[in-house]
């Protein structure tokens, strides 16, 4: 699936799986470590390269973009000899013979694995700090918080390495909301706009003034991007009156409106 979207993919994997073959299978589980070290064994499963690799242990991968066959399959790599008491080191020393580091051939599949290892991990504990994952019975959102989850980590890991982005990863999220926050406004409706009629009515209930919420909301985000620029206020922000309680207010935009100010103007000539 994942080649015919043109994404190439590759990773160990434990042979618990099925389709795994089971050639590759019993190597693991009776012969890891009795072959010769880089001894390479793959099949090809339904386009999905199977391999298996000895290194210290018998490392079993799949990949969709790999090959083992041709030249361009290998790559020289220079390591060093492992010390005595590693793990399975009379495999992996016996290559070294008594250098203490040797040019090896090894399929780029293990040299682009060694290299890009943990990639998966690395996104794990990215997702992991700023998860927007929550506890949900349709089975479809899970899967939604990880695609948001994903998609916010790409784009920083993108703007970063693309120098676009060169603050900490909590700013870019904290820029990120910021932004998408910025875009929620439009989808507000507003009915303020719209002819009318608009009618003063006593209300069933007393609720804050919706205007002078609005102006105090917008007070505080003021002050809070002065703040965030770091500049320091010297002149005292004219400070809006507690949000006043209304019993009345505009039927149509069906909003409560205080009358000791000019809220109803006010919110009937709102810009945004
Ligand atoms: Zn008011
Ligand atoms: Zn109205």
């Amino acid at each position: 699936m994942l080649r015919k979207e043109n994404i190439g993919a590759a990773g160990t994997t434990r042979p618990s799986s099925m389709d795994f073959p089971a050639l590759l299978t019993v190597l693991r589980e009776n012969w890891s470590t009795k072959l010769d070290w880089g001894t390479t064994v793959a099949v090809v499963i339904d386009g999905v390269l199977c391999i298996g690799w000895q290194d210290s242990n018998f490392v079993l991968g799949l990949s969709t973009v790999h090959t083992v066959h041709e030249a361009s399959s290998l790559v020289t790599s220079k390591r060093n000899r492992p010390g005595a008491t590693s793990t399975n080191a009379r495999i992996t020393r016996e290559v070294f013979g008594d250098s203490p580091f040797k040019l090896l051939e090894i399929s780029s599949f293990i040299d682009d694995y060694n290299h890009h290892m943990n990639s998966v991990d690395l996104a794990n504990q990215y997702r992991q700090a700023y998860d927007t994952q929550k506890i949900a019975y349709r089975t479809w959102i899970p899967l939604l918080h990880w695609v948001l989850d994903q998609a916010a980590i790409n784009a920083y890991k993108l703007a970063s390495v693309g120098k676009a982005w060169l603050e900490s990863h909590v700013e870019f999220r904290r820029e990120l909301y910021r932004k998408l926050l910025d875009h929620s406004k439009l989808l507000e409706p507003q009915r303020w706009r719209e002819p009318g009629p608009h009618n003063w009515v006593v209300r069933p209930k007393r609720q804050s003034c919706a205007m002078c919420c609005k102006k105090e909301k917008l007070r505080k985000k003021v002050l809070e991007q002065h703040r965030d620029s770091g500049i320091e206020l010297l002149i005292a922000q004219p400070k809006v009156k507690r949000p006043e309680k209304s019993w009345s207010g505009c039927d149509f935009c069906d909003v409560p409106l205080c009358k000791t100010s000019s809220s109803f103007e006010d919110w009937h000539s709102q810009k945004s």
